[in-house]
């Protein structure tokens, strides 16, 4: 495909991120629907036209763990991307919606984000850098696939300086500034397995729910890789003129807020949470025991005890997803 703005017409928004906006759209010339998705990006020309060229390997990126990508074009300021369409959405809108999800979906949900990033490494040496629930996408075909990988180093950095991304599944290691590896991508798959299986964020109190956590998101500088030093080097960046407006204003933050360009200190509690506390658990007694155990090894926090995604394929619960006949397909029918 060759992408311009002007042959894409917008039919339905799919959703809002901290960077941008997502919209179905259809590319007139070939009738092809897709999902575009629109980054703002602070970055010089060079810098923009650097991105397109990282984004180019997302081409080659064919598995059907991993939504597929149709193409990539500078909209100045933004940078478009389009992809395939995954018309039931994304699993943290689904349990929003529906509550806390099967454990037997769970499971097939950890096979399919471990079998998208086994490739994703294995293959082209790419981290994910971003696994969360609304970073995982299903279709009304029972299919579960991974998006918005770090491919683009450019892309990681430009983000970075005009909004930040998510904290709050990041791994200890990471908070503490080390490294990202593939191991703190299932750091991250564990406290999204534990959010889709309780049907709410697990760090979050009881009463509050992963919305107003993802107030904070935005709070925290840099993602950077490499660049962020420890908790204490955390800084607030300028607000991104979008998140002034937007979906964030409507929702009324119980108990945390960030507010008249000072940080609360809810967000880097949390962040010393997640460094010096012991790892959240799947509820004791409510699960079966090898998924239980499975979470308990995504969740080590020490990245030379967790194994890496490939390792986890082999473990018990996964090889139990493996050969399941649970039909995810028929699951989807019911909303
Ligand atoms: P985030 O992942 O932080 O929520 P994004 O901008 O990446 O922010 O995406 C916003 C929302 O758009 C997602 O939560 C998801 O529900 C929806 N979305 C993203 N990509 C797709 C896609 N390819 N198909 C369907 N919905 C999508
Ligand atoms: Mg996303």
């Amino acid at each position: 495909y060759d992408l311009r703005n002007e042959d894409l017409k917008d039919l339905q928004e799919l959703g809002q991120g901290n960077g941008g906006s997502v919209k179905k759209v259809e590319h007139i010339p070939t009738g092809t629907i897709m999902a575009k998705k629109i980054v703002l990006i602070d970055a010089k020309p060079s810098v923009r036209k650097q991105i397109l060229r990282e984004l180019h390997i997302m081409h080659e990126c064919n598995s059907r763990y991993i939504v597929s990508f149709y193409g990539a074009y500078l909209a100045d300021p933004n940078i478009c991307i389009c992809m395939e369409v995954m018309d039931k959405g994304s699993l943290d809108g689904i349990y929003k919606k529906i509550g806390a999800i099967d454990i037997d979906i769970v499971g097939q949900v950890a096979l399919a984000v471990l079998e998208g990033l086994t490739y994703l490494y294995d293959v082209h040496r790419i981290i994910h850098r971003d696994i969360k629930p609304s970073n995982m996408l299903c279709n009304s075909k029972g299919e579960i696939k991974i998006c918005d990988f770090g491919v683009s180093g450019e892309l990681i950095n430009s983000i970075a300086d005009t909004f930040v991304g998510t904290s709050t599944y990041m791994s200890p290691e990471r908070i503490q500034g080390a490294q990202y590896t593939v191991k703190s991508d299932v750091w991250s798959l564990g406290i999204s397995l534990i959010e889709l299986a309780l049907g709410r964020f697990p760090f979050a109190e009881s009463e509050a729910d992963d919305s107003d956590l993802s107030d904070l998101e935005g709070t925290l500088s840099p993602a950077r890789p490499g660049s962020m030093g420890s908790i204490a080097a955390l800084s607030l960046p300028p607000r991104p003129p979008k998140s002034a407006s937007s979906k964030k204003d409507k929702r009324k933050s119980k108990g945390v807020s960030l507010q008249g360009g000072g940080m609360t200190m809810s967000i880097l509690e949390l962040l010393q949470h997640i460094v010096n506390e012991p790892a959240p658990k799947l509820t004791e007694g409510r699960f079966p025991v090898m998924a239980e155990s499975f979470i308990d090894c995504c969740l080590l926090k020490d990245p030379d005890a967790r194994k890496t995604p490939k390792e986890l394929l082999d473990y018990p619960w996964i090889e139990q997803a493996k050969s399941s006949t649970i039909d995810i397909e028929a699951w989807t029918q019911t909303f």
